[in-house]
């Protein structure tokens, strides 16, 4: 079995790795570099038969989950290429691409990947294992062939909510893998990192500050993040406030399935549909995407009800917001990558704050694993030879963890 990664040996965002064995080959992930601007046209990488009309040996692309940096390119894929993915993330990528998200799409797989359920696909035997990571239903991806064993961890940590799925990888670890493909998104110059915190800890802190804060709570996370979206629902229920969410955050929670996920109906949640929304959905009639009335709030009733709301915040709400005169009091929480803050394009969100004097937090935990955790995974698994990918510091892999060995984008190499 011989691998080439496309994209990731020394970047985080973007993975695209190419695997083959007796002639056939696999390709998983398909994503667009982070650094991509939005309306970049990033060709696919050199895959013989991703594009083109049809190759007999392209057997298929696995998406390990519904980040961006993992399928990002999957439109320009051809048709042709038999796609899997777990159901949970193609039916969010479906529903948000139903609300003219550009973080969705309708993806048609021809399997799904399920926690511990052989894949058998030409000389490849694939097994997916269930991740803790802020994207639902993401998978590490064992890879059998030619007697060979290849490991690729995807996106994963060990402090979330799905922690207990973590502990079972460490108990119950792929065997004998000779080499992993490991995530370092968390490995980074620092010698030694501190951990961040936990999911846990993040529901204490956001809960601190909604009930310090007299006005609205205006808090910007993933609307993928369904994790995220549960701890935003936790803290209200905590300080008796209403979790109250956009259209997109409630299409992406009703599309999870689960009887656990906050949604529609529940106490304590309502949903905001932004003014823009509601004109494209008069315009294409699609108001089967509306919740029912009951469970929704309107502009009118922002400003009485301002103390007692958590409220989602994208900027695409901003002039809602501004309209509806009901700023006074609130607080800011930025609940994902504080980086995303020092880009050039979070201007627009921060010049709002500094409009109307509202002060900012920032409330985070990564959703990857952080150093310690992927010791104790590269300690399980036990590879006889660790790759770094997904990290801008795979240089300082063997500082951690042993038997590392670097490839660079475009090489070939056996497992
Ligand atoms: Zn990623
Ligand atoms: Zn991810």
């Amino acid at each position: 079995m011989k691998v080439r990664i496309h994209r990731g040996a020394k970047q985080i965002g973007g993975n695209c790795i190419e695997v083959a064995a007796q002639e056939k080959r696999i390709v998983l992930d398909v994503g667009r570099p982070l650094e991509a601007a939005a309306d970049e046209i990033v060709p696919l990488p050199d895959v013989a038969g991703l594009a083109a009309a049809d190759d007999p040996d392209l057997l298929g692309l696995f998406i390990s989950h519904g980040h961006q940096d993992h399928w990002g390119l999957v439109e320009q894929v051809s048709p042709n290429v038999p796609i899997y993915i777990g159901k949970g993330a193609a039916d969010i990528l479906r529903a948000a691409a139903r609300i003219y998200s550009k973080a969705g799409v309708d993806i048609t797989p021809a399997g799904h990947l399920l926690h511990r359920e052989l894949l058998e696909v030409g000389p490849f035997t694939i097994t997916p294992f269930l991740n803790d990571h802020n994207a639902f239903d993401t998978y590490s991806l064992l890879i059998e062939a030619d007697g060979r064993r290849l490991f690729y961890s995807a996106d994963l940590q060990g402090h979330g909510p799905k922690r207990a799925i973590f502990e079972e990888m460490l108990r119950k670890p792929p065997p004998q893998v000779d080499v992993m493909l490991m995530e370092g998104t968390n490995v980074t110059a620092d010698p030694a990192p501190a951990p961040g915190i936990s999911e846990e800890d993040l529901r204490a802190d956001l809960a601190r500050t909604v009930r310090e804060t007299k006005g609205m709570v205006l808090a910007t996370y993933s609307s993928q993040s369904i994790d995220r979206m549960c701890s935003m629902y936790s803290a209200a229920r905590r300080t008796g406030h209403t979790l109250v969410v956009d259209l997109l955050t409630a299409r992406m929670a009703i599309a999870t399935g689960r009887e656990t996920v906050p949604k529609p109906g529940w106490e304590q949640f309502l949903v905001y549909v932004p003014y823009f929304l509601r004109r494209q959905i008069r315009e294409d009639e699609s108001f089967d995407l509306l919740p029912d009335k009951a469970h929704r709030i309107f502009p009118e009733a922002l400003p009485e009800r301002r103390g007692e709301l958590l409220m989602t915040f994208r900027m695409s709400m901003a002039r809602d917001l501004e309209r509806a005169d009901c700023l006074e009091g609130a607080c800011a929480v930025w609940s994902q990558w504080p980086g995303y803050l020092e880009r050039a394009n979070s201007k627009p969100y921060k010049d709002f704050l500094a409009k109307h004097a509202i002060p900012l937090k920032v409330h985070h935990a990564s959703g990857h694993a952080y150093v310690d955790d992927l010791k104790k995974l590269a300690e399980a698994v036990a590879p006889e030879r660790l790759v770094p990918i997904h990290s801008f510091a795979a240089n300082r892999f063997a500082d951690h963890f042993a038997n590392v060995v670097l490839h660079d984008d475009g090489e070939w190499w056996e497992v």
